[in-house]
């Protein structure tokens, strides 16, 4: 057995696909050795030089074993004769048909009769042969059988290799996707569940409360001297605290109940199958629980002590989840106020209280801001990371209070959006961003991202103003890139992405704000016509110490880019993070290292 290098070259050839052909390996099985010398002659003669032989099937599936072995290489066909001793032919392709590894490559049976005989054909294909030749074998008759059985297997390795790649790459996504649900899921500092999954859940309760006859409840729970804590000792200290009041949280309700932290020192529990009194007396139990509880520092006892709202879910309830959690949350609002260390019952009046106080003070003050301009823009700039310069800005609004300090959006948008005041503001922040770059026109070709509220689309009037504002301006839609939140976007799909299409048509760019945060499954993407995926900033400014991080944003930017869409990350607070992101391939960068929202366009800043 030997392998045989021989040179020559199809006249006139030179496609790479032939190139190709000739590279793949040839197996030629003859016990009478100026045969197999008259196959490798012909072989080479046509550029065929990569063959090996053997004297009959036994050597020959030696050979199939050896190059199997070999991860790298393989038999990619084998021209097989019949008759031989020791181990003939028929015997060889059974034996290779019954081995998976080599059931694709293709077997031509050479016979030593000179025309066709039906039982050798029969009993050739029965054993597994794709094809058979007579003896004396002519250059014209093998080379095009030859190349064509090469010819299928290479497209059936290729097709074969694709499969697996695709099914690697699918059960790489799906654990990157389990294991964003379960971070999205879960707290990471207590590992309690979070607010997601709590509200989840909490549906789905809400569900069967309104077809079963079964009540449940959920409990708010605050607590009252946290902030004393934090601030005397400091965040590590405060940290403590709070893994601690989880723990028992968690002991103490066990399987009975799902506990969740909501927010920074805020936790509730979801009883289900549980009757009004007994969510009070489970209520009243973790109060007093917590009364008991003293937290021990070095040189300190402190006292945390909770105030908890209850809100209960009866049969029949036509409630939805987060008017669950609204009552839960107010409930515990009025313990609070009735002296702390207490548990509160939910009842309509508190709702009306409780809205009215926040509502009362910034219905006007809203209104004040609209009529009278008391709102402005503040713009930070996104660093394109190809062309090192910021091309585009981020306009935020703030309103201005009293003093002339600036308010952010986070305490008066979420009333505004409650009370029905957000489409004014969207409309005033489209028409002022308009405007401001009309009035720039000296800074060149810069690009503003607007923030739109998730009512924005229900807003019929947005449409023709921004149509209007940019034909008395002249401001090309291109320089428009409207942001809205993956949370407000997948609530609605079906009307935001009405929405977002008609924008684009005007020729305005979309991009998915705070993207990950409200995970749910990156199937929805494909079908959602954005151009820009804003990376949520929570994965952002621990990056380069959280390695959980830096895969969950390569395999962000992964997907993005398999959908032809930009990524921009924002929160970059530190060079450390500029530099990975660099590295992981972002096309945009925002955040307080680069530059702070301010009232001018104020170039990027970085070294
Ligand atoms: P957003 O659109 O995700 O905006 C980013 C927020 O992160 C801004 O807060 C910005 O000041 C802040 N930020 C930027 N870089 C960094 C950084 O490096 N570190 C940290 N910790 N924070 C950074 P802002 O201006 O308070 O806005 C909060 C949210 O309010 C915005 O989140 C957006 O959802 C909403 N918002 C802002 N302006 C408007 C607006 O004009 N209309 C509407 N409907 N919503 C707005
Ligand atoms: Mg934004
Ligand atoms: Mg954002």
């Amino acid at each position: 057995m030997s392998q045989t290098q021989m040179g020559g070259s199809l006249p006139g050839s030179g496609s790479t696909h032939l190139d190709t052909l000739r590279q793949m390996r040839i197996l030629a099985v003859d016990d009478v050795a100026d045969n197999l010398d008259l196959v490798c002659a012909m072989l080479a003669k046509s550029g065929f030089s990569n063959v090996v032989t053997a004297n009959n099937g036994r050597a020959a599936l030696e050979q199939l074993r050896q190059y199997h072995d070999d991860d790298s290489s393989t038999i990619d066909i084998v021209l097989l004769d019949i008759m031989m001793p020791e181990m003939d032919g028929y015997e060889f392709c059974r034996i290779m048909r019954n081995h998976d590894e080599w059931s694709d490559i293709p077997v031509i049976m050479v016979t030593a009769n000179a025309s066709w005989e039906e039982k050798v054909a029969r009993e050739s294909f029965q054993a597994g042969a794709t094809d058979i030749m007579f003896k004396p074998i002519r250059r014209v008759d093998l080379l095009p059988r030859v190349i064509s059985a090469l010819s299928l297997k290479r497209e059936r390795d290729l097709r074969k290799r694709r499969e697996h790649e695709l099914e690697i790459e699918l059960a790489e996504r799906r654990i990157v996707e389990a294991r964003l649900q379960h971070l999205v899921g879960h707290d990471d500092l207590t590992g309690l569940c979070n607010r997601r999954r709590l509200e989840q859940q909490l549906e789905v309760v809400v569900l069967r409360a309104r077809k079963n006859q079964c009540s449940s409840a959920l409990l708010y729970i605050d607590l009252d001297r946290f902030k004393v804590v934090n601030d005397a000792e400091g965040h590590m200290v405060g940290d403590r605290v709070l893994v601690e009041v989880s723990n028992m949280l968690r002991s103490k309700i066990g399987t009975r109940g799902l506990v969740a932290r909501v927010s920074a020192d805020e936790f509730a529990v979801l009883l289900e199958n549980i009757p009004e009194i007994g969510a009070l007396e489970q209520a009243e139990d973790l109060r007093r629980m917590m009364d008991d509880f003293q937290f021990k520092t070095l040189n300190r006892t402190y006292h945390i002590g909770t105030s908890l709202g209850v809100a209960s879910i009866q049969p029949g309830d036509v409630v939805s989840a987060s008017e669950i959690l609204a009552r839960a949350d107010q409930a515990c609002y009025v313990a609070k106020t009735h002296g702390r260390n207490q548990v509160h019952l939910f009842n309509k009046e508190d709702t009306e209280m409780v809205t009215l106080r926040s509502a009362i003070y910034w219905v006007p003050t809203i209104r004040d801001a609209l009529a009278n301009n008391k709102f402005k823009l503040v713009f930070q700039p996104v660093l394109d990371l190809r062309q090192r310069r910021a091309t585009h800005y981020e306009a935020l609004i703030r309103m201005v209070g009293e003093d002339g300090h600036l308010i952010t959006p986070n305490n008066f948008i979420p009333v505004a959006e409650h009370m029905g005041l957000i489409h004014d503001i969207d409309l005033w922040v489209v028409a002022h961003a308009i405007d401001i770059l009309h009035q720039q026109s000296d800074m060149g070709e810069i690009s503003l991202n607007i923030n739109l509220s998730s009512h924005a689309f229900q807003d019929a009037a947005l449409l023709p103003l921004l149509k209007r504002k940019l034909e008395e301006t002249g401001i090309t839609a291109h320089r428009l890139t409207f942001e809205i939140t993956e949370t407000a976007a997948v609530a609605n799909f079906a009307q935001t992405r009405e929405m977002i299409m008609q924008l684009r048509e005007l020729g305005c760019r979309f991009a998915l704000d705070d993207f990950g945060s409200g995970f749910s499954s990156f199937s929805y993407l494909k079908e959602f016509p954005v151009d820009i995926l804003k990376i949520d900033g929570a994965f952002i400014t621990n990056l380069v110490n959280d390695p959980v991080d830096q895969s969950l944003v390569r395999s962000m930017i992964d997907i993005a880019r398999t959908l032809g869409k930009q990524t921009v990350a924002e929160f970059v607070e530190s060079k450390e993070v500029l530099d990975l992101l660099l590295q992981f391939g972002v096309d945009y960068a925002q955040g307080y290292y680069l530059g702070k929202p301010d009232p001018e366009f104020k170039p990027a800043q970085f070294d």
